[in-house]
């Protein structure tokens, strides 16, 4: 496996290995890896040759300090679990290098961004798609890997790309759960043990979200929800609400056009969770 820390090593490498006919399947991560990241991986190996990963905590994503100083970090272990389940190619670029290469670029993500995790983290969204064209720009992917447990990045992604006609093909990968249902996520390396108890709780609101749905009316159903993550000493509901599936805009009842999802964040303590399950 191959460890490239400089933006030009990693173009050099990549157009080596496409003019040798190979195929580039690219996934982005923030490390702190764990099973959720190597589904993509794994999906990678289903149509490409080459398996790339970007390590990189990317600073202009996060509104809050506090969250970018205490994001978990673990590289050595990060590499042996790449190693170990067959990546190749291992990007882990210094933030000065990166964005020394930034071309400004402009999309309109207004109407995805504005809602859910863009007005929780103002900026979020803006971040995101200023390292992931960065990322694009430095490999060149033929597909690329995103995880649907970050459903609206997905969205907005997917945006990105077809504005900027970016020629990358994008695949949305489901979302890899522990057990009892808590989305696997890097933070949840953050949580003590009655949070993490307590955790599992989100999985099951938006499960009965979606047993629910068509059954009950909507505003019943979100309040039931609510409360039965309320319920809990250690958790605080940011947001639950339902959605259009590819707009972003709330769901209105009884539309046959859309699919809708139900997106939510939680805190478990100062830890803050995001999952989401589609309705239909
Ligand atoms: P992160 O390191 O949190 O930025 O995540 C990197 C990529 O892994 C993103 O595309 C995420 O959506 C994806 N991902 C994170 N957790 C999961 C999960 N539990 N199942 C599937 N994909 C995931």
């Amino acid at each position: 496996m191959l460890i490239i820390k400089q933006p030009s090593a990693i173009s050099e490498e990549i157009k080596r290995l496409r003019n040798n006919g190979k195929r580039i399947g690219f996934f982005p991560t923030m490390g702190a890896l764990h099973e959720g990241h190597l589904s993509l991986l794994e999906e990678s190996k289903k149509t490409c040759d080459i398996h790339a990963c970007s390590i990189f905590v990317n600073p202009t994503q996060f509104n809050n300090p506090d969250d970018l100083m205490n994001y978990p970090r673990t590289p050595e272990k990060d590499l042996g679990i790449l190693e170990k389940a067959g990546c190749d190619i291992v990007f882990m670029p210094e933030v000065n290098d990166l964005y020394a290469l930034e071309k400004p670029f402009q999309i309109d993500i207004n109407d995805l961004a504005s809602r859910y995790e863009g007005a929780s983290r103002p900026g979020h969204f803006q971040g995101v798609c200023r390292v992931v064209k960065l990322l694009f720009d430095a490999i060149g992917p033929d597909d690329a890997f995103f995880g649907l447990k970050d459903f609206q990045q997905c969205m907005v992604i997917q945006a990105l790309v077809d504005q900027l006609h970016l020629p990358v093909a994008l695949h949305f990968v489901p979302t890899l759960r522990e057990p009892d249902g808590l989305a696997m996520s890097s933070r949840n390396l953050r949580l003590n043990k009655e949070e993490r108890e307590e955790a599992s709780a989100i999985y099951k609101a938006l499960s009965q979200v979606k047993a629910s749905f068509g059954k009950k009316p909507m505003g019943l159903i979100l309040e039931e929800a609510r409360a039965s993550i309320e319920q809990h000493n250690h958790l605080q509901i940011d947001y639950l609400e339902i959605a259009e599936s590819r707009t972003l805009k709330p769901f209105r009842e009884n539309s046959t056009q859309s699919e809708p999802v139900v997106l939510a964040a939680i805190y478990a303590g100062d830890v803050r969770l995001i999952d989401n399950l589609l309705l239909k």
